[in-house]
Formats: structure tokens, C-alpha cells, sequence
């Protein structure tokens, strides 16, 4: 677990940070890939954890979940446009050419829900921000006091599958409405974190100027 602020620690679930789970206070946010779930749980030896949620339901986040609520005690809270897509372990995928594919490997273990987690909701100090368009129901966790935002995927901090570090789009193929995506990738921005954790890349510091200009770029 690295420490990256007051109360938030990083998990990187595979090389070069191209996967990550995060622990804010005491409430584990993403669960990596299926496979992940073991090393996940590892990690999480000795801390008392007291729930588990998600930034969206996609198979390299909600994968591990299972495993992590299977440890007696652990309730799972699920993004409210995510709920459906969870309970039936399949989520929405893009529009493209290889969509018949990604829909067949788009499968995963379905986790019971305790809780819905919609805009303004609190999780050990930081507010659930709606984010949707890289999911329906996709949310962000944002610490106003310190200026702290773990984003999920509406923004990746890596060009995959090269693993090289660097502010890009979620893959399109994986995100239903991509506009809609741009106009959450500028609701974050305008909150102008100091720190950005991503679900996918490195840690991001000082992110705001770059967040800013990633997302002018376009218009
Ligand atoms: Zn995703």
C-alpha cells in the first residue's frame, strides 16, 4: 500500500501502477481484475476495512470484488447507474466493431448490494461526484479540503497496452457515451485537484493545470 495523502493509500494490482485499487480511510474503492482479487485482499491484511465500492462497474474494477466482500463483515456499496449492470455481472460496453467481443469478456462475478452511492453521498470524508459516460453510473471521490480526486476512469493516466504514463481518454470501445465522458473529464477538471488517482496510471500531482489543458485541448 503506498501512501499518496492524509487517510488515502494506492494498491497497484499490475505493473507499472496500470491497475489500482485505492483504500480511502477505511473503505476499499476498486478491485482490479478477477485475478487481482487474491493480491488485493493481501494487501489488505491487518486493516480494518469497512465497506467496499467502486468507481464503475467495468470487469478491471468490480473483477475482485467478490473476494473482497467474501471476508466476513465487508458490505459492498455500488455507484447507483452501476446497480443494475452489478447485480447482473455484465456491464454496457461501447459501440464498435469489435463489440461482440468485448460484450462476451464484459462478464463477471455479481457482488450483493448493501448500499447506492449517488452525487453528494460521503465516503470517509471524500463526496461522491456523478462522472457518468465511460459507465452509466460512474462516480468520483473528491476531498475539498486538500484538494484530493480519485477519478476512475474518466480519465486515463496511461496509454495502454504500452503501459506508458500520460493523460488520454478511457479505450472507446469500453465507453457507451463518449461525450457525455468529455463533459465529466470538465466537471473534474473544474474542481481543480491538487492530486488525481486513476484507475489506470500513475498518480497524478500539481493535476489541475494539466487536467485543464487536456480537456481545452479539445474544444
Ligand atoms: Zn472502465
Amino acid at each position: 500500500m503506498k501512501p499518496i495523502a492524509e487517510g488515502l493509500w494506492q494498491i497497484p494490482l499490475a505493473p507499472k501502477e496500470s491497475v489500482n485499487a485505492y483504500v480511502l480511510g477505511d473503505v476499499v474503492v476498486d478491485a482490479g481484475y478477477k485475478a487481482s482479487g487474491k493480491k488485493l485482499v493481501k494487501a489488505l491484511e491487518g486493516r480494518a476495512i469497512s465497506a467496499h465500492t467502486l468507481t464503475h462497474a467495468h470487469p478491471d474494477h468490480v473483477g475482485g470484488s467478490k473476494r473482497v466482500v467474501d471476508a466476513p463483515g465487508v458490505p459492498f456499496w455500488a455507484p447507483a447507474g452501476d446497480a443494475a449492470a452489478i447485480e447482473a455481472g455484465r456491464s454496457v460496453v461501447g459501440q464498435s466493431r469489435i463489440r461482440p467481443l468485448v460484450a462476451a469478456t464484459n462478464r463477471f462475478d455479481p457482488v450483493p448490494i448493501a448500499r447506492t452511492l449517488s452525487e453528494g453521498d460521503d465516503v470517509a470524508g471524500f463526496r461522491v461526484v456523478d462522472v457518468p459516460g465511460h459507465s452509466p453510473g460512474h462516480i468520483a471521490f473528491w476531498r475539498e479540503s486538500d484538494r484530493v480526486l480519485v477519478l476512475g476512469d474518466v480519465f486515463f493516466n496511461m496509454l495502454l497496452p504500452r503501459l506508458k504514463p500520460g493523460l488520454r481518454d478511457p479505450l472507446t470501445f469500453v465507453t457507451p457515451d463518449i461525450a457525455q465522458n468529455h463533459a465529466s473529464q470538465r466537471k473534474l477538471a473544474d474542481l481543480e485537484p491538487a492530486i488525481a488517482c486513476f484507475g489506470h496510471g500513475p498518480v497524478l500531482h500539481d493535476a489541475a493545470p494539466k487536467l485543464r489543458a487536456y480537456v481545452n485541448a479539445r474544444s
